[in-house]
Order: structure tokens, then sequence, then C-alpha cells
């Protein structure tokens, strides 16, 4: 293996700079050239290649996003985008990818290397921290720990008006983030996918939170919750009960961005110095996970359809008892 290609796609996610950086001077230090591709596969099948050296990733560690950019790209799912991509590829004399992003990533870079025999390592990008084969994805920290600042900075204006305020996050399918942050804010409630939450049993909570004299009160609801979101949550409690005053705030797209936590930047230079390195010895088809604090790699096959249910127990059990 002479060049290594790294590229991100699918949703930008903060620590995704830092296993860049990881790539591109693991790459070097091992004599190989490094290619970065812009815009995922849409860069692939547009030519959008371009030499990378230490220099290209100084100064970005700290940084949100990717300097690679990243897209979504429709035309790669087609056979004929994916020959275009692989031309493009072995044109620009790229024998290895190093691919970061979420599942749909994951599937295009299996297909390329089933397809063409090219190696390929995954690295999970994503703040949902919903990937199969890793307790943690880049981001997930980053993102939470935003949520919890926003939670802090909201409960000031909720303590003074003594209001009860529904706080959406991100996460349609996994409540990982709701979870965390729900507890480390302080939540009187979290509601995720992964557990219906009865309309009826979360008013008996507030009543009596209300009872036990709190002027205040914060919901959290993972966007997949079953209830319909933060809006849907709070207007079936006041047809319930009107004797609350209810804000809803959805935190949206700010949850993707912001400084990396020390956490996804360090997860984000181990996962990316794992990946060349496990190229280097000839591996492929893997995604470079985490588990229990090692580096831990999973065959990509299994890391797109395996389901895992990411929610510690305690953790569960924690949220109402100390609520
Ligand atoms: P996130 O979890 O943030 O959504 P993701 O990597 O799952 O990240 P997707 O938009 O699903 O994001 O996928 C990123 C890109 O991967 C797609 O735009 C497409 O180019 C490619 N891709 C997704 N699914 C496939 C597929 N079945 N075959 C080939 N390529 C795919």
């Amino acid at each position: 293996i002479k060049k290594i290609a790294v590229f991100t796609s699918g949703g930008d996610a903060p620590g995704m700079n830092a296993c860049i950086r990881a790539v591109v001077r693991t790459g070097i230090y091992y004599g190989c050239e490094v290619i970065g591709i812009k815009q995922g596969y849409q860069g692939m099948i547009d030519k959008n290649f371009f030499p990378m050296n230490r220099h290209s990733v100084s100064n970005i560690m700290q940084l949100g996003g990717t300097i690679l950019k990243t897209a979504r790209c429709l035309e790669f799912k087609t056979e004929e985008g994916q020959q275009k991509a692989y031309d493009n590829l072995k044109e620009a004399g790229i024998d290895a990818l190093v691919a970061i992003g979420g599942d749909g990533t994951f599937t295009g870079a299996e297909r390329l290397s089933r397809n063409f025999n090219i190696p390929v390592m995954c690295v999970p990008g994503t703040i949902d921290n919903d990937l199969y084969g890793t307790d943690f994805t880049l981001g997930f920290d980053t993102a939470t720990n935003t949520v919890i600042d926003a939670i802090d900075k909201i409960r000031d204006t909720a303590e003074s008006h003594d209001r009860l305020f529904f706080i959406e996050v991100m996460g349609r399918d996994a409540g990982c983030i709701a979870l965390r942050a729900g507890i480390a804010g302080g939540a009187e409630a979290i509601m995720l996918p992964e557990k219906e939450t009865a309309i009826d049993d979360l008013i008996n909570t507030l009543e009596a939170g209300a009872k036990n004299d709190k002027s205040s009160s914060i919901v959290i609801i993972a966007e997949g919750d079953k209830n319909g979101g933060a809006y849907n949550v709070a207007q079936k409690v006041k047809e319930k009960i009107d004797y609350f005053d209810t804000k809803v705030t959805i935190l949206g797209h700010l949850q993707r961005g912001g400084s990396p936590s020390s956490f996804d930047r360090i997860l984000g230079s181990r996962m990316g110095f794992a990946a060349v390195k496990a190229i280097l010895r000839g591996e492929t088809r893997q995604m470079v996970g985490l588990r229990g604090n090692n580096i831990s790699f999973t065959d990509l096959e299994q890391s797109i359809s395996g389901h895992e249910f990411k929610l510690e127990e305690d953790l569960m059990e924690m949220s109402t008892i100390l609520a």
C-alpha cells in the first residue's frame, strides 16, 4: 500500500478532524502518500482529490465539522456511480481507503471493496452513537456536552419563571444523547425511542415534582420518541393539565457543531491511527471501534447489519430515581 485516501461522508460530527489528522500523519509516518477526498462519495465521482501533508492538518484538532466537507451522494448508490468512483480512484493511484461516517457510508465502502477489491477501513463518525461494534462513536461525547450546556442555560430561565420546559434532542433511533444529557442535566423526565412513556405517567411524574415544591421542570425528549416529538408531547400534556406554564425548545443542528471534547479528540486520533495501521497490516472491510477502552475491529457487514442496545441499564434505572 503506497497511497491511502481519506474522506468523510454522511452527517458531520465533532472529532472527524482529529481522525483525519491522525490518518494523514500516521500514513506519512509509515511512508505512504495520503490523499484527501472532498465531499465524500460525490468527491470520488467528481475527482475532488488533493494530496495532503503534515501541514494540511495543522490546527484542525479543535475544529468542529470536517475540513474534508461531507455530502450525501445519490449517484454513488448506483452501480454506474460506483464504477465511475472506482475508475477515478484507480486513475489517481489510490490503493486503500479510510471512510469516516455512519452506516450509509459504511455500506458504500463495503460495495467498493466487494466489487473492486480495494482495501477499506471505516471509522464510526456520528453524534447519535447508534452504530454496532463500538461503545462510542465520534462526536457523541461533544454533542452530549453541548446539550448539557443548553439544559443548564434553559434551567436558569425555567427556574426564574417557574416553567415547564420540553427540550427535544437528536436521536431518531437511539436515545443515547437524551439519556446521558438528561441525567447530567438533572432532567425531571427523559423520553426515549427505546422505551415508550405514557403521557399519564409523565404527568404523574411532573405533578409529584410540583407537590414536592419543584418550581421548574425540564423534560428531555429524543426526536424518535414514540409520542411524536417535543411539540406533540407539550400539546398532549396541556390537553390534560393546564396549570403548567410550558415552553418547547428544539435544539436541532447546534448539537452537531462545536469544538470537539477531549474525549472525541482522543477517540478520533486513536481510531485514525488504528485504521491506517490495520490497512498496512493487510486488513480490510473492518470498522474500527472502541470497546472497554480498547480499540476493536468489527467486520463491515456486521457493523452495517448488527443491532445493539446501547443504553446502560444502570443509567436507565437511575434516571427516574435521581430525577
Ligand atoms: P449519518 O448516520 O450521519 O446519516 P451516514 O453515513 O449513514 O451518516 P448516509 O447519507 O446514509 O449517511 O450515507 C452517506 C453516503 O453513503 C450516501 O450519500 C451515499 O453516497 C452512500 N451510501 C449510502 N447508502 C448506500 C448504499 N446502499 N450503497 C452505496 N452507497 C451508499
